[in-house]
């Protein structure tokens, strides 16, 4: 059973005086498929709007078994160390048909877990990609609000999850192994296009050389890559998160990226985009769902398939007549 929702001021001030109960309940909300919960939900986002972007959002991705969680444990608390507040999302595909998740088991990152300078919020199950990454980019928003000045959103390298988590962030660190299958063959040219920087993982004893030659190659095959809008040449880097080596250059790094892109524009160019972006997407997922949840228009939708399988008519003219049908109908 839901527990019974509060007002929307009992949330936005909790979130802005950071109490973690009070976002994780806000996050539920806004998680929830009730469409109750919808009209709650967005006051205590719209009333936060404010309080939102003062964080350096960075997605994280690689295939499973590269060490993510192990890595993001050690460079976690390392960022609570230097005084930052550190809030963990994810975005786990495969979470949707299983309802487990890649941040379900909180032992993951047990010390991280436990600290109060750090909020992991595992990823929304039993959704469609499209809203999974709306609620989190949102849950996102309300860790801004809660104070959280550095914000992790994880995923697996694998399909659709990295464009979606790139969508939402402003630096995007793709993890990778070398010799592990994943070499400059394995690892999607388009994935790697996205990252702003490759941490070259697990570089520690008998792994070390080869993790120095893959270094190299990356930096090679990276010349051949067009010069990034961002105007900030992707780093190569080695990290050890067993031996706790790499981590400060990371970081420096993300500084080294946020300087360059804040003073060339592109920060606040990336930023905007991304706004416009959400917004179209809300837009499409807003009109699709008029469309389809539209009672009238179901009986014509059917006859129209018909049709069309049957070649009586091209797809092209039975979907105008659907969508003037719709005009029509949105109209009355
Ligand atoms: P994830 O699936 O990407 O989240 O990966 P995990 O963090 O669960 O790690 C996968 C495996 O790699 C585990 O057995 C870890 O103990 C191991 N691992 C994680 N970090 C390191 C590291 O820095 N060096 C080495 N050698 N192994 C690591």
């Amino acid at each position: 059973m839901a527990r019974p929702r509060l007002p929307a001021q009992a949330y936005t001030e909790g979130i802005l005086e950071g109490n973690r109960y009070l976002l994780s309940r806000a996050i539920t909300l806004i998680e929830s498929q009730l469409a109750s919960d919808n009209d709650l939900a967005t006051e205590v986002i719209e009333a936060l709007m404010p309080h939102t972007g003062r964080s350096i959002r960075v997605g994280i991705t690689g295939v499973p078994g590269v060490g993510k969680s192990t890595f993001i444990e050690n460079f976690g608390l390392r960022l609570l160390e230097k005084g930052h507040k550190l809030a963990v999302l994810a975005i786990d595909p495969s979470s949707q048909s299983t309802k487990g998740s890649i941040l379900g088991d909180k032992t993951r990152m047990e010390l991280l877990a436990q600290d109060a300078r750090a909020y992991i919020r595992p990823s929304p199950a039993g959704r469609t990609l499209g809203g999974v990454a709306a609620r989190t980019r949102e849950a996102l928003l309300l860790c801004e609000a809660a104070g959280y000045d550095v914000i992790f959103v994880e995923t697996v390298g694998v399909g659709q999850s990295e464009t979606v988590v790139r969508q939402m962030t402003d630096f995007f660190l793709l993890l990778m192994l070398a010799g592990a299958g994943d070499d400059l063959q394995g690892i999607k040219r388009g994935i790697m296009e996205m990252a702003d920087s490759l941490v070259i993982h697990k570089a520690d004893g008998e792994n070390v050389n080869a993790a120095q030659k893959a270094q190299n190659q990356y930096k090679q095959a990276l010349h051949l890559f067009p010069p990034p809008a961002s105007g900030f040449f992707p780093k190569i880097l080695l990290a050890s998160s067993y031996q706790k080596t790499g981590l400060e250059e990371i970081w420096q790094c993300v500084q080294a990226f946020v300087q360059t892109t804040q003073q060339n524009g592109f920060w606040q160019q990336q930023r905007a985009e991304q706004a416009r972006h959400w917004l179209h997407e809300q837009l499409v997922f807003l009109l699709k769902k008029g469309f389809f949840e539209n009672e009238g228009l179901e009986q014509l939708l059917h006859l129209a398939e018909q049709d069309v399988i049957r070649a009586l008519k091209s797809p092209q003219k039975a979907a105008m007549e659907l969508y003037q049908a719709f005009l029509n109908k949105t109209m009355q």
